[in-house]
């Protein structure tokens, strides 16, 4: 991976109606465009985690235009792993959606405490067919072992995001654990995805410390799963659903 490779899509993105960010779909939408970015997902917490918004909002994510300006808009959802693999989203609402994201977070209704727990779990959330792309598994609050999840993602083709938040303003000590995915990753040949899981607007497109990590590590550009548009629609349709690239389709 060269230094000046860039990703055209940003997979992971929170809007206003998460509860605690910042930014409407059009701001996120204009801020895309102005980094020269040619999509972004809005991936807005599931209804378990406190503030996240009601399942309606993701029901209605069909009144947003597929294009704002020239940005391709993914309708989405980061939605909670639960109990046993489940998803705080049920699955007639998650088939509207072009992207889904799952990962675990605090303060949901999900009772591991082990690493063990978490493994069991996190592997069996990525057997949803609908599930995209696991967000931030480097997280430390929630240990897995990093081997057995990247040969699952290998074989159900679920990807592993490198999230670059991870690395300056969230979940603190990421950055091993995210290193160790990705090195596992390259040597495995597991789909990637890149996201910045901005929280504002003005932090769309920001990949510079998923970027270096994927390079430290030997990922190939191919395995970024969002490295252009087409190929994120290609990867986002491999289980059947249809995410079209034009407004008419
Ligand atoms: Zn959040
Ligand atoms: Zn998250």
């Amino acid at each position: 991976m060269s230094v000046s490779f860039q990703p055209q899509v940003d997979t992971h993105v929170h809007s206003i109606a998460s509860g605690h960010a910042y930014s409407t779909i059009e701001e996120i939408a204009r801020a895309a465009q102005a980094k020269g970015l040619r999509g972004v997902a809005i991936t807005d917490h599931g209804p378990g985690l406190p503030g996240g918004p009601h399942f309606y909002h993701f029901m209605a994510l069909r009144f947003v235009p597929r294009f704002i300006g020239t940005v391709r808009v993914l309708r989405g959802v980061e939605a909670n792993i639960l109990n046993d693999g489940h998803l705080d989203l049920e699955d007639h609402v998650l088939e509207r959606l072009d992207i889904v994201l799952a990962g675990f977070h605090e303060d949901c209704a999900y009772d591991g405490t082990s690493c063990a727990d978490h493994t069991r779990t996190l592997l069996r959330a990525m057997e949803h067919p609908h599930v995209d792309i696991i967000s931030h598994p480097g997280n430390p609050q929630f240990p897995i072992d990093y081997a057995a999840v990247v040969e699952q993602a290998v074989r159900t083709g679920t990807a592993l995001e490198i999230n670059s938040s991870s690395f300056t303003i969230s979940r603190r000590n990421s950055a091993p654990n995210c290193l160790e995915i990705a090195r596992l990753a390259a040597r495995l040949g597991a789909p990637v995805a890149i996201g910045s899981d901005a929280h504002i607007s003005m932090g769309v497109g920001k990949f510079r410390e998923a970027l270096r990590a994927l390079e430290q590590c030997g990922v190939a550009v191919e395995q970024v799963v969002n490295r252009t548009l087409e190929s994120t629609v290609a990867f986002l349709q491999r289980n059947g659903r249809v995410v079209p690239l034009t407004e008419e389709d």
